[in-house]
């Protein structure tokens, strides 16, 4: 149907639906089973059994299969089952680790999809996009992204970026006419809105005519299907690293099974001793338990209301050095309330509490009846009328809708008995100016009774006294002197002195008729009413967050279109502006390049009343200095920044969907404290990542170097190849999942930020990795050359000695590893989920050593009690000795 080329009515009727209250919940219903959810199919997915089959791909397992069918063939019928077996559980501990990964990322995905507004039933509701169906009405402004095809019914100031269908990238301004024109292109339809295009400027309301595969969108979606899986660097790096490990394991593993074979073992054995030794060394495992403890650190994050959207963040996170943050609601509660007012000389303040909109003026302490104050009548009732927001009350608790300064002005106007419907019918709006961050201001042209036509401006005081040349006085419209424009400044500053946010509020009669058609012509000699001062408290939680964050290493940086006086105010109570730093507005920063911004970036603290584009410069002139840049936002103009930011933070709350796009974390309560909170757990799920890495290598490091010295000294082999797949898989696997999800050190937020450049094995790990590996090796060794020596006749109990010796280092060795400094600093057993997994783990080995009908599959014998106790001993040597130094070098 050619939607385009019909006019409203037509639409309403084509479609079925009812412009004024939208569908009902049963006409959804049933529209849903005829169209189906408002989505563009996913391309396949990976099955469940490829994914399980993929874990056998890798090489070193697929060389162990094949020794195993030697061995089968051999006749060695225990061996070859067992090994399979341990190779199958390795291999569904990996699906199920993917799997889990998988799942998390996919529930991220849904956390983070669009929401629109649709009229439903009457009533203006938020929904997800999905559940969109043809007939609906949208409601859509600057930042949102459109979630289904549209023909336009209203359109205010709507300008629609489509590159995403059309490849033209400026922006296309917007209609409701209907279009006459044969077969237009989509560039061309400007009755239209499609799926996936973005707003970039005004409002619209519009019917939804198309949704899911049936949109212009979904006729391309396939070429859309570029479901990216992101990487994070540290990930990258432990590929690389994995390449040279697997190498090193090899070329050790091969000098063990020549060693072993000029000892006179036999090449068989040394073979498989070999490809076992090969696959435990080689910590194919490590990358799935990195995703998993990334994504189990995200949905700890989703707790703390954090969400991140590209993992890499995450551990960009720990390396933030600076933090810019916008100021209002996300350093304020966005709470406004207007207590302060003034009007040509006069003063007057107002009292209440919240939205409640009941409250008494007062000037000089004593009431005042409105009625008798011309200007600040006028004020109050041109701030509401030039205002969306609207007032809602449940239970006796108010709240607003929309925009909380315009919510403001409307409590504040209607405090004096003023209400929307009233006005309206005393004037017509004819055409709007939406507010945008960069101008400061929004206007609105009306017509009254009489037929008189003004624009009515509210905006940023400073901006709107520019472009003043009168004001009222004493209720009576004056040309603007010096004197009274100095006035107008002292009375800004005294206000904003007070931490007030300020509005000013303006107007002009236009000649009757005058087509004004934009907004630089109409935003122009105004004379100045008045000016509207009102609090935002600060959030609460702010000051620490921001003193938690200084104490980490971390400097945090406001950044508000509000005035100077009112920024120092607020940044003054957070302590965010102390001793000697300083506060840069707008108009020096614009005047300045990013070198010289580079100069004093450092020193700065609060800009102030800047443009959404000097956010760009910012975060340039910080990563010039070498910092790592979070950057909060959330309009259309805020995603360059967010997006040049190492870490773009976007508002869930108040954020567009343009931000949210751009951003790699989102905050669901627009909340700065949280940011911290997500720095926090960024940083201690790198380091829980070292934790394990150090724990697996080092665990590897002592599996080769037993078995290496061993032959080297000419010995007997120490371990038969099944114990150790089974150390790989159960000593190694359950303590490493458990290390990633341990707590963080008392004193993660209380180091600097670590260095995106710092590889694996920095700040100590390559050596702790190294030397904790040797002595595990040496007990181990130890403990299996004292058995061998007392009873040289029965290798297979020196064996089950040497399997006890080093499962058990390693398992003491674990709680080493949740501390970077020693296993003193911190209660051992603070984990419980390492608790448990180390005594399961202990468990299984008990069972495996004393079991009769698994003991011929593990070659072990039970070992005779007095010997754990040189077991234990040995075992406990390597931790020991660690905390023994870190003790002597405590006391020193
Ligand atoms: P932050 O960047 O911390 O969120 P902000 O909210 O003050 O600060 P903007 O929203 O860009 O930044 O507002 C800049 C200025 O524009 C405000 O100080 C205020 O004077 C004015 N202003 C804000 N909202 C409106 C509005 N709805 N209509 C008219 N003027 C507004």
């Amino acid at each position: 149907m050619k939607f385009h080329e019909m006019n409203e009515r037509e639409v309403e009727e084509a479609l079925n639906t009812d412009f004024s209250a939208g569908l009902t919940d049963d006409d959804v219903k049933k529209r849903r089973n005829q169209h189906g959810f408002n989505e563009l199919s996913e391309g396949e997915k990976q099955s469940a059994l490829l994914l399980f089959f993929s874990q056998f791909k890798d090489f070193m397992v697929l060389v162990l299969l094949a020794a195993t069918l030697v061995s089968g063939l051999l006749g060695e019928y225990i061996d070859a089952i067992a090994i399979i077996a341990i190779v199958i559980i390795n291999g569904l501990l990996g699906f199920f680790q993917e799997r889990k990964a998988e799942k998390s990322l996919s529930a991220l995905k849904e956390l983070s999809a669009p929401q629109v507004q649709v009229l439903r039933s009457g009533k203006w509701v938020r929904v997800p996009s999905k559940d969109v169906v043809p007939g609906d009405l949208l409601k859509f402004s600057s930042g949102d992204r459109i979630g289904a095809d549209i023909r336009l019914i209203e359109s205010k100031s709507l300008e629609i970026e489509e590159s995403a269908l059309t490849g033209e990238s400026v922006p296309v301004q917007k209609t409701t006419a209907s279009l006459k024109a044969d077969n237009p292109g989509l560039g061309d339809m400007e009755n239209m809105a499609f799926m996936g295009t973005m707003i970039t400027r005004g409002s619209g309301v519009g019917v939804v005519v198309a949704t899911g595969m049936k949109t212009a969108m979904g006729q391309i979606a396939d070429l859309l299907q570029n479901a990216e899986t992101m990487e994070t660097p540290l990930q990258r790096r432990l590929e690389q690293l994995g390449k040279i490990l697997i190498t090193a394991a090899l070329l050790l593993t091969v000098l063990v099974v020549l060693v072993g074979v000029i000892q006179g073992h036999e090449l068989y054995t040394m073979f498989l001793a070999g490809v076992s030794l090969a696959v435990a060394a080689i910590p194919e495992g490590l990358p799935a338990i990195v995703t998993v403890a990334l994504s189990l650190g995200v949905q700890r994050m989703i707790k703390k209301k954090a969400i991140v959207r590209k993992l890499p963040a995450v551990e960009t996170l720990g390396c933030a050095s600076v933090i810019c943050s916008d100021k209002t609601g996300t350093m304020t509660q966005n709470q406004m309330t207007v207590t302060h007012l003034w009007s040509g000389g006069k003063q007057w303040t107002v009292d209440g509490i919240g939205y409640e909109p009941s409250g008494t003026f007062y000037s000089d302490d004593k009431r005042v009846d409105v009625k008798a104050q011309k200007s600040l009548q006028q004020m109050l009732m041109f701030g509401l009328l030039c205002n969306h927001a609207e007032l809602t009350e449940k239970k006796g608790e108010y709240s607003i809708d929309g925009d909380p300064t315009e919510g403001a002005l409307l409590v504040a106007a209607m405090k004096a008995g003023y209400r929307r419907e009233s006005l309206m019918d005393q004037y017509q709006v004819l055409n709007e100016f939406p507010f945008d961050s960069a101008r400061k201001m929004m206007s609105i042209i009306v017509k009254d009774r009489n037929g008189r036509q003004f624009i009515v401006t509210k905006g940023a005081p400073d901006v709107l006294a520019g472009i003043s040349d009168s004001i009222l006085w004493n209720d009576k419209r004056q040309m603007m002197t010096g004197e009274m424009k100095k006035e107008v400044q002292e009375a800004i500053d005294g206000l904003a002195s007070q931490a007030l946010r300020t509005i000013a509020i303006g107007f002009r009669e236009l000649p009757a008729n005058q087509v004004v058609l934009d907004e630089k012509e109409a935003e122009k000699n105004l004379t100045l009413i008045g000016l509207q001062g009102m609090i935002d408290p600060p959030r609460p939680e702010v000051r620490t967050a921001v003193k938690e964050c200084r104490e980490a290493g971390i400097k945090t940086v406001m950044i508000t279109g509000d005035h100077v006086i009112t920024a120092k105010a607020i940044a003054k109570q957070l302590g965010i502006l102390t001793g000697s730093s300083k506060v840069l507005d707008g108009k020096a920063l614009s005047e300045m390049s990013v070198g010289q911004l580079e100069d004093v970036v450092d020193e700065v603290s609060v800009f102030a009343r800047v443009s959404p584009e000097h956010k760009l410069k910012i975060v340039k002139a910080l990563q010039n200095k070498g910092h790592i840049v979070a950057m909060t936002g959330d309009g259309v103009n805020d995603a360059p920044a967010i997006k040049a930011a190492d870490i773009g933070v976007a508002m869930g709350i108040t954020g567009t969907d343009v931000a949210k796009e751009a951003s790699a974390l989102v905050l669901l309560d627009d909340n700065f404290a949280t940011i911290k909170a997500a720095i926090k757990e960024g940083r201690n799920i790198y380091e829980n990542i070292r934790k394990f890495i150090r724990y697996l290598l080092a665990s590897n490091v002592g599996e080769i170097l037993v078995m290496l010295f061993a032959m080297l000294l000419a010995l007997p082999l120490p371990l038969v190849p099944i114990q150790i797949l089974w150390v790989n898989l159960v000593t190694d696997g359950l303590p490493a999942m458990a290390l990633g999800l341990d707590q963080p050190e008392d004193d993660v937020m209380k180091r600097k930020p670590r260095s995106p450049k710092e590889g694996v094995f920095a700040r100590g790990l390559g050596w702790k990795v190294v030397s904790r590996g040797f002595l595990i090796g040496i007990v181990t060794l130890a403990a299996f050359m004292l058995a061998y020596k007392n009873n040289p006749d029965q290798l297979g109990y020196a064996q089950t000695v040497a399997f006890a010796t080093l499962v058990l280092a390693q398992l003491i060795h674990v709680f080493d590893c949740r501390s970077e400094k020693s296993v003193l600093a911190r209660n051992p057993f603070g984990n419980k989920y390492l608790v448990w997994a180390v005594i399961s783990s202990l468990l299984l080995m008990i069972i495996v050593i004393y079991y009769p009908p698994l003991q011929p599959i593990f070659h072990t014998m039970a070992i005779q009690p007095g010997d754990w106790i040189m077991i234990t001993a040995l075992a406990s040597v390597p931790t020991f000795l660690l905390a023994g130094t870190f003790l002597l070098r405590k006391t020193k």
